[in-house]
């Protein structure tokens, strides 16, 4: 038996690679200096459930199954959140690490993910709801305080404190940490709370690298960020252009509306009949800031997606653009400052990798956030 190891698997949401860029992050960049650094690709669409369950499986959603935030049940015509744990099709790590004898804990900022990625992991705590953690005789709020606002970036700092107790007294072998990309939402890297929020869960890192100099850590993101000036909401535009659908869904849809207002860069459209295609892709295609439309296969094909869980047509925004429901308008100018994500335009992030050996042969086959914990070896 060789010496028990601590994987910590960070997955910051929103971290797009300009806010490592410009913040104060000495340990973060300590062990890019000295480890495992790439920018790779984050899923389409880029949108927290998609990536996070990709991080978490160590797969595609092509094979785990959650294309979107939410899904459109066609027999009740109701969006519904994609949040649980039935949903997934492949392993998590935490069910991978118990068949290896490994013990796991599953911190979140956000309830979703408890329901979501609960499979295998023994110890659970969403900061959001601390009410509901199970798995340990830890008294959170006991210990920490009441959590912060889940609209708050001192959410985040609080829920590493969790972990530093999970790392430090608990026999816990992963952990994995998830974050709210509320900071992100809000400001640019630049931003004040950005720079605290970062600088912050910098400080904490740091103490655990000292406390734990053997701890692995796994650190990536599920998506970027970008600022957006435009938002289409096609279940008013099409049938004002003449072409009926049946429903338009925005990917993002999740229930943390003040961050988006479920808007974001990539639609999922259902018909009412197949032979709706062209002429409804013809007027997509002449919104402004429409970058793809794709029928069901071509949109699995190239976004590595399942057929039977997207809509009969994927639309995809430009930089600027995001689809959603609006209230009165088919197209609405938003507001300055509005910043989401769930485009092409938001799939590059970081990928960083600390206290395991990678072996550089196998540079190209770290091309996705997915990957990030293909070294961890089980
Ligand atoms: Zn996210």
């Amino acid at each position: 038996m060789g010496k028990k190891r601590k994987i910590l698997i960070v997955m910051m949401d929103g971290f797009d690679p300009s806010y490592l860029q410009a913040s104060d992050m000495p340990n973060t960049k300590g062990m890019i200096a000295g480890g495992f650094y790439k920018t790779v690709k984050a899923m389409m669409p880029t949108v927290t459930n998609v990536n996070n369950t990709g991080i978490c499986t160590g797969t595609a959603a092509k094979v785990h199954g959650i294309t979107a935030n939410s899904y459109f049940d066609l027999a009740t015509k109701q969006e519904q959140y994609m949040d649980k744990a039935s949903m997934l099709l492949a392993p998590t790590i935490f069910e991978r690490g118990k068949s290896v004898g490994m013990r796991s804990a599953l911190l979140t900022a956000k309830a979703k993910t408890q329901t979501l990625l609960r499979a295998g992991a023994d110890i659970l705590l969403a900061a959001e709801k601390p009410q509901d953690a199970e798995g340990s005789d830890i008294d959170w709020v006991a210990r920490l305080g009441p959590p912060p606002d889940i609209y708050s970036a001192e959410i985040n700092h609080w829920l590493f404190k969790a972990v530093q107790i999970v790392l430090n007294e608990t026999d816990t072998d992963i952990t994995y940490y998830h974050t709210t990309d509320y900071p992100m939402h809000m400001e640019p890297a630049t931003g004040e709370m950005s720079q605290f929020h970062l600088s912050e869960f910098d400080g904490l890192l740091g103490q655990s690298l000292n406390d734990h100099p053997d701890l692995e850590v796994y650190m990536t993101a599920d998506h970027g960020m970008n600022f957006k000036s435009r938002c289409h909401d096609l279940n008013k535009i099409m049938p004002e252009k003449g072409c009926d659908i049946f429903f338009a869904m925005s990917a993002e849809r999740d229930p943390y509306i003040k961050h988006h207002r479920t808007f974001g860069g990539t639609a999922y459209v259902f018909l009412n009949d197949a032979g709706d295609f062209n002429r409804a892709a013809d007027i997509i295609r002449r919104l402004d800031g429409v970058d793809g439309v794709y029928d069901r296969y071509a949109a699995a094909g190239t976004f590595d997606l399942r057929p039977d869980r997207i809509g009969d047509m994927v639309v995809t925004g430009d930089i600027d653009t995001v689809f959603g429901p609006l209230e009165n308008a088919g197209t609405e100018e938003l507001a300055e400052g509005f910043r989401t994500h769930g485009s092409t335009h938001e799939s590059t992030v970081p990928l960083i990798i600390h206290n395991r050996e990678v072996n550089f042969d196998e540079w190209h086959d770290y091309a996705y956030n997915y990957n990030v914990t293909k070294p961890i070896g089980f």
